[in-house]
């Protein structure tokens, strides 16, 4: 479904008058970050200008209902606002994304956050424009729930902040019901778009001068299994996109342990663009959580694909989300949690305390861990990650890497940073004009975080 506002001219009418700011607040994942860069776009498009937190009129709050505290979190910063509209300011309110999906947060936004203007959940971005328009000119709220539907709204405008790197997202949506998520239940079944959108965007941003594709997902490596007439899966698009010229970097975010098929492995072995960093969310060490989890993979399999990756290219790196923690856990599990860190040395590590979401199977099992305990895991689990951490780095000393230069490093202005394929952090001495480029770097040392290195070209 192609994206039409028809109240564009309208608004930008109203706002060469107005001058309204817009102000997004993203919380969440990667997918939460590129849906925030599309209403940046819709806002523009419609002649809002970019404001701060400070001095802006519309607050648009992007939300995530992956962790507890995310709600305490976006109910503090309404409380917030509302001083400021009470102030008689020309303040708007707009709440999206993943928790407005949810029936009992627009029930409390309804009762108790009145003030608040539009909500509106995940998949339905084409209905803001109008949203704003009855706000601005009828002065008329609009609170609904929306189901979230099967529709995959193209061509919406975006804005990325940055200029050589760009996330695109490729299916929306999961069909996993890993039992202690929600995703499923906010943002649909999976959808996956159209492999010529997809191509003619990633076209158009090389045409910009675009370096790095990150494509997003739920679950990536199940993309094209909702296409009915004819079979082309995430290996198929990986190909493609290998294709377009100007694009050296293609990353991937977050692909499912259950998925990751030998067809991809061989078509990330045999590919010069795909980074040589996966990320693979490991969950749990223990087959009996990754049950109770719903994952459908144990240790095994698990440690079976990192050894062929690793086998594909040793040169890769893996990342990963650990979940501590679960109910039923027990000290044994947490030690198949730790076996599988020290045996696959990951470069990442992504982890949580588990947090029960309402409404998903794991919030009804029972959980006798005390806090405490949870606590004590979590902390064992950095300990082990960061002592193994030298491990990997060191192993790049002496080595040359080609590196996308991203800028100036926050700390010192005379040194730039930038990224490996294996997505580690080097620090370096460069030239303004090298900004946006490739160019091999030795490594010389390893700082834990970061690597140091030198430009090799010229
Ligand atoms: S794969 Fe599992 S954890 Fe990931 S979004 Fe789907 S249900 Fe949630």
């Amino acid at each position: 479904m192609k994206f039409v506002n028809s109240n564009k001219e309208k608004i930008k009418e109203y706002n060469k008058e107005h001058k309204l700011k817009y102000y997004i607040d993203t919380m969440g994942c990667q997918m939460n970050e590129n849906d925030s860069l599309k209403y940046a776009g819709i806002f523009e498009s419609m002649g809002f200008e970019k404001g701060t937190e400070a001095d802006s009129n519309f607050y648009l709050f992007n939300t995530c209902c992956v962790r507890e505290n995310a709600e305490n979190t976006l109910f503090g910063r309404l409380g917030y606002l509302k001083q400021k509209k009470l102030k008689g300011k020309d303040i708007y309110i707009a709440v999206v994304g993943c928790m407005s999906q949810q029936r009992h947060i627009l029930e409390k936004i309804k009762q108790s956050y009145k003030f608040v203007d539009i909500v509106l959940g995940t998949g339905s971005m084409s209905l803001f424009p109008d949203k704003v328009y009855k706000i601005l000119i009828n002065n008329k709220k609009e609170i609904e729930y929306v189901d979230v539907g099967n529709e995959i709204e193209e061509e919406v405008p975006i804005i990325y902040e940055d200029k050589y790197k760009a996330s695109v997202s490729i299916i929306y949506g999961c069909n996993n019901f890993c039992s202690y998520c929600i995703v499923p239940y906010v943002r649909g079944r999976e959808r996956s778009r159209k492999p010529e959108d997809i191509i003619s965007d990633i076209t158009r941003l090389a045409k910009k001068g675009y370096k790095e594709i990150m494509l997003l997902g739920q679950n990536v490596n199940s993309y094209g299994n909702d296409f009915k007439e004819k079979k082309y899966g995430f290996p198929d698009l990986l190909k493609d996109i290998e294709k377009i010229d100007g694009i050296e970097i293609i990353r991937f975010m977050s692909p499912h342990p259950k998925d990751f098929k030998d067809d991809l492995i061989e078509v990330i072995k045999n590919s010069k663009k795909i980074a040589r960093q996966i990320h693979l969310p490991l969950q749990s060490g223990s087959t009996k959580i990754l049950k109770d989890m719903n994952r459908k993979y144990t240790k095994e399999d698990f440690l079976n694909i990192v050894e062929k990756l690793k086998k594909a290219d040793e040169n890769i790196s893996i990342s990963t989300d650990i979940i501590v923690g679960f109910p039923g856990e027990t000290n044994e599990d947490f030690n198949d949690t730790l076996d599988v860190v020290k045996k696959v040395k990951f470069d990442q590590i992504y982890m949580f305390i588990y947090s029960k979401r309402v409404g998903t199977k794991a919030a009804k099992m029972e959980d006798n861990t005390p806090n405490e305990e949870k606590v004590r895991r979590l902390e064992t689990l950095k300990k082990v990650y960061e002592e193994q951490l030298p491990y990997n780095n060191e192993k790049m000393i002496g080595k040359v890497y080609k590196v996308l230069v991203e800028g100036k490093s926050k700390n010192n202005d005379k040194l730039y940073t930038g990224r490996t394929s294996q997505n580690k952090v080097v620090i370096f001495e460069a030239d303004e004009k090298d900004i946006g480029r490739l160019k091999n770097i030795i490594i010389d040392s390893q700082h834990l975080w970061y690597l140091k290195g030198r430009i090799i070209d010229n």
